[in-house]
């Protein structure tokens, strides 16, 4: 016997295994099931059977108002099918045509185990890339997959990320008012509610509406009929103003949080976020517009606020130079956005090498599988910083089954394997998405202001 049969024949023995089922297990990449039973291996040896992708398909609804797209992948396994949530609600339609014509014609055959080749090479395959609407595709199918990927491991989809870094997820909600005093009667309400973590806006995002003031675009007949005016002086003096008031009225124990959504010049926005320093935010959120990153220099040398920033990045490399100078606190990831849950952790495993936190964006244009998702990464990061919370109406909740649930502040998933949530199609379907998703604010003389 020549040492290469004999360490074929060993191979075998140490496997259990004879004939055509070792060949294939050891040369085919397939686990021959049945033989291991007959030879005594434990259940939790015998690996998993080749589970090939049958189909995927785009599921429309808005139960909620905003429309939501979740990704359904079919496999060849009879009733193991995986969700994800791909939502981009402004542009939703055309999301269901990348899915479904697109994204079901590469993915149908494929494996449904290799998620990060099967993310690598569905990148790629339009040549042209990072862009919405193939990245929220891409988010879905993702998602889906490491739903699939637990249902067949028997695990919630945080145990396959490593386990539980905590027993639950703290989340922050918001308070809104058009003025100080309305904001500090609903921050006491969400106080009472149980929670630490408060956002605080006036007006909404750039105190939109919260001033009788006519622009003069409106007068001269300029931009469209529904376009929003945003006074950016209003602004700049009302945020300070409202912080004190909130801190005064509120105490210092709650954590304030505040969004700017981009929308004000960089000097401006610096100018205004050193006047919060006194207040202690918790975080300030998107200072700059993500054409502007290079602003943050500057805003780092001024004030040492906490920073927020990261959800209109289409893509992980937008992350990479911002990080890697600490420019930033918290990662402000729209997961349905930027490709997934596989993204989304290796930009939250390289926050842990710069002490910077995750803060995944959960809006209500984010399905329940998306807010789920978030909540398993979130539960699994040891560099977890906070999470947008969540709240389904009924309409919401008889589509969706499993949906995460709150409870003083903190947000929790169910056991179950996989990311926990289901969707029921025909209840879905009471609901369909609009395409009215046009949002437009502009300064005084109708100048477009980016968010
Ligand atoms: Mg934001």
């Amino acid at each position: 016997m020549n040492k290469s049969e004999f360490s074929r024949r060993d191979t075998m023995k140490m496997l259990g295994l004879s004939g055509s089922a070792g060949l294939l297990g050891l040369f085919g990449g397939i686990s021959d099931a049945k033989a291991r039973e007959e030879k005594g291996v434990p259940d939790y040896a015998r690996g998993m059977k080749p589970v090939k992708i049958k189909s995927v398909k785009a599921i429309a609804t808005a139960p909620q108002g905003s429309n939501l797209i979740v990704v359904k992948v079919e496999t060849t396994e009879p009733g193991l099918y995986g969700l994800g949530c791909a939502t981009f609600t402004q542009r939703a339609a055309v999301v269901i045509v990348a899915i479904n014509t697109y994204l079901n014609e590469f993915c149908v055959g494929k494996d449904v185990d290799n998620i990060e080749d099967m993310w690598q090479s569905a990148y790629v395959s339009s040549y042209w890339r990072n862009g919405p609407v193939l990245n929220n595709a891409l988010s879905g199918l993702d998602q889906a997959l490491w739903d699939i990927k637990g249902k067949r491991a028997g695990m919630p989809l945080h145990q396959l990320l490593g386990g539980k870094a905590r027993f639950a997820v703290p989340c922050y909600t918001h308070a809104n008012g058009r003025t100080p005093e309305e904001v500090i009667e609903s921050v006491k309400k969400i106080q009472e509610q149980g929670y630490k973590y408060i956002r605080i806006q006036q007006g909404g995002y750039g105190a939109v509406g919260s001033t009788d003031q006519k622009p003069d675009f409106k007068a001269a007949g300029f931009g469209g009929e529904t376009d929003n005016f945003m006074n950016e002086r209003t602004y700049l003096k009302a945020i300070p103003e409202l912080f004190a008031a909130v801190r005064k009225g509120c105490g210092e124990e709650v954590e304030l949080l505040h969004d700017i959504h981009e929308r004000v010049q960089p000097m401006d926005a610096i100018n205004m976020i050193k006047k919060l320093e006194e207040y202690r935010p918790f975080f300030i959120e998107d200072p700059f517009s993500p054409e502007n990153m290079k602003w943050f220099k500057q805003l780092r040398a001024s004030t040492t606020v906490p920073l927020a920033m990261g959800e209109l990045f289409n893509n992980i490399n937008e992350f990479l130079e911002p990080m890697a100078n600490q420019w930033f606190d918290y990662i402000r990831i729209h997961v349905s956005q930027i490709g997934g849950v596989t993204p989304a952790m290796k930009v939250a495993r390289l926050g842990e090498w710069f002490n910077i936190k995750t803060a995944w964006h959960g809006p209500g244009d984010v399905s329940p599988v998306g807010h789920s998702a978030h909540a398993h990464i979130d539960l699994a990061v040891w560099n977890f910083g906070i999470q947008e919370a969540v709240q389904f109406n009924e309409k919401t909740l008889e589509v969706f089954s499993g949906c995460p649930t709150m409870k003083n502040g903190y947000m929790s998933v169910n056991e179950v394997p996989g990311i926990g949530v289901d969707i029921n199609e025909k209840e879905a379907a009471k609901y369909p998405i609009t395409t009215k998703s046009n949002w437009q604010v502009r300064k005084f003389d109708g100048t477009s202001i980016r968010p």
